[in-house]
């Protein structure tokens, strides 16, 4: 087998913290495995323009604490066009580039999958997203950052909330999953945890917070997954309560862009710095098409094709947990 010599890294959809922290990984890998390395600026954007930079084990000094991404981001239109991503093979092949590492979420993996297809260019992909709705890892990256924000968000809510005796309904992101509303929420103490996987109704919600009240809680956090399936948005749920509710002087809080910012915490910096040597490891050992994650605190690859394809599933000890924290 041909030993690969230049490998590329690019981030791309949306950003989320841990993503320096896993490039500079990349980088330092392909440095003590002596491959060049390459960073694709702006993901398929960039690889379609053929905006490079070459990365040195310097070039990722002081980055690990940084949010964002150094690379940056973006949405590609054309590379879902077979004319965009010849473009991109044409930039690929100039440059003699062998492989490349994907940081991103389903959507980039899905134009990985379809660029090998094309090809057979080596890829593989590290599971970059706060949402953490992806198959093949217990943790993505940006996940634990983004819950913690989210925390320490809630914590401050919380203190004005019982200062006033109030019902606060706070909304955190997670797109259609409710991984970070159902972490945050019991690590928050929310007495109500809203989140698309598990619909239960809005009658069990104005008993519970009837029953808050009953038994001499003053104020109360409500946690809503920003997908969640109750028919009624944040904004909605809280005229509902307060129209069904009168004893609570109800606010909203939406948390919004800043959970995806920030200084990425050690947890996260830790799993992008084992997921991006074990990426580079990969490609030398000639694989592609695959997703490193985490489970059972071990790094594993899953086919990319099954990451996309494969459902998240909620913890429902967690959820039998968070039921039980509201008594
Ligand atoms: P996030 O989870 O943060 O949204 P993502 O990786 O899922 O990240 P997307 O915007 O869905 O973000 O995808 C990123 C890019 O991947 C797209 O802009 C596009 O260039 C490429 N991509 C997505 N789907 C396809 C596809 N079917 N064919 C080719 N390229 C695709």
């Amino acid at each position: 087998m041909k030993k690969i010599k230049k490998i590329a890294v690019m981030t791309s959809g949306g950003d989320s913290p841990g993503m320096n922290a896993a490039i500079r990984s990349v980088v330092r890998a392909c440095a003590y495995y002596r491959v060049s390395c390459i960073g694709i600026y702006r993901g398929y954007e960039g690889l379609i323009e053929g905006d490079f930079i070459e990365l040195t084990a310097r070039s990722v000094n002081n980055i690990i604490n940084k949010g964002g991404t150094i690379l940056k981001s973006a949405r590609s239109e054309e590379f879902r066009t077979k004319e965009g991503r010849a473009k991109a093979y044409e930039h690929l092949k100039e440059n003699e580039i062998e492989a490349m590492v994907v940081i991103g979420g389903d959507g980039s993996f899905t134009g990985a999958v379809i660029f090998n297809e094309e090809y057979k260019f080596p890829i593989i992909g590290i599971p970059g997203t706060i949402d953490n709705d992806i198959f093949g890892t217990t943790h993505t990256l940006g996940f634990d950052t983004a819950l913690n924000t989210a925390v320490e968000a809630i914590d401050k809510i919380r203190d004005t909330a019982s200062s006033h005796n109030r019902l606060f309904f706070v909304e955190v992101m997670g797109r259609d999953a409710g991984f970070i509303a159902l972490n945050a929420g019991v690590g928050a103490g929310a007495e109500e945890i809203l989140i698309p996987e598990e619909d239960l109704g809005l009658d069990r919600m104005l008993e519970s917070l009837k029953k808050s009240r009953r038994t001499g809680k003053s104020s109360s956090i409500v946690v809503v997954a920003e997908g969640d399936k109750s028919g009624k948005n944040v904004y909605q749920l809280a005229e509902y309560v307060e129209e069904n509710l009168q004893e609570y002087d109800v606010r909203v809080s939406v948390l919004g862009h800043m959970q995806r910012g920030g200084s990425p915490s050690c947890f996260d910096r830790v799993l992008a710095s084992r997921l991006g040597v074990k990426s580079v490891e990969l490609l030398l050992d000639g694989k592609t098409n695959l997703m490193v994650g985490l489970k059972n605190n071990e790094v594993i690859s899953t086919s990319i094709a099954e990451a996309i394809k494969g459902g998240h599933s909620i913890n429902q000890e967690l959820l039998r947990v968070s039921d039980i924290m509201t008594t």
